[in-house]
């Protein structure tokens, strides 16, 4: 419950390429949260949302809980795009890049209240398929590193291994205990550092 680190992982989430820019109209760095659908907005955008009656809150001067980040973590703008924008084309429905208020509003209309274009994602949504999984382990100290220790690939190779000759097996145990002692150093690595 350290408000730093809240502000710290919002900021992040900032500089996250998929957040950098305005999930409506593209510009560049986005200030403002739409809390209603975790993304990131720019100003002009953030007021239009307002009109819609959508929650808003500005990323510098708001306080954020440690509990919305986390949405805002597993959300975002990439997330919201492959369920709202699945079946989007901009012959259909161009984006308001002009940041032209009465566009944004067709858009929001279009996007959020009648979800037009909204569908499940093929296959699922998963986090981490996309911008996010680049910047994902720089974000949160908290999650485990995908590393398997070698002595759990080589505990289920070994019994399968069917060596002939007494010099192959003395090559592949050499093999073996050479890899596992690397694996081993390398925990040891991360242990002390
Ligand atoms: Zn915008």
């Amino acid at each position: 419950m350290r408000p730093d680190k809240t502000e710290a992982r919002l900021k992040a989430l900032l500089k996250d390429t998929q957040n950098r820019r305005c999930v409506n109209c593209d510009s560049l760095g986005p200030q403002y949260v739409v809390c209603n659908f975790n993304v990131f907005v720019c100003t002009v955008c953030s007021g239009v949302h307002r009109q819609f009656g959508h929650r808003v809150k500005g990323v510098s001067m708001s306080t954020f809980k440690p509990e919305e980040v986390a949405e805002l973590e597993a959300s975002g703008n990439e997330k919201f795009a492959a369920y709202f924008l699945s079946k989007w084309t901009t012959a259909a429905l161009p984006k308001p890049v002009d940041r032209d208020v009465h566009r944004i509003h067709t858009w929001i209309s279009a996007i959020y209240q009648d979800r037009r274009f909204y569908a499940e994602p093929t296959g699922g949504w998963a986090p981490g398929t996309g911008a996010m999984s680049a910047a994902g382990s720089s974000i949160s100290e908290g999650r485990e590193p995908a590393v398997r220790p070698m002595s759990d690939v080589l505990g289920s190779e070994t019994p399968k291994l069917k060596v002939q000759g007494s010099a192959n097996l003395e090559r592949s145990v050499s093999a073996i205990s050479s890899s596992a002692g690397c694996a081993k150093r390398r925990q040891r690595q991360q242990a002390a550092g």
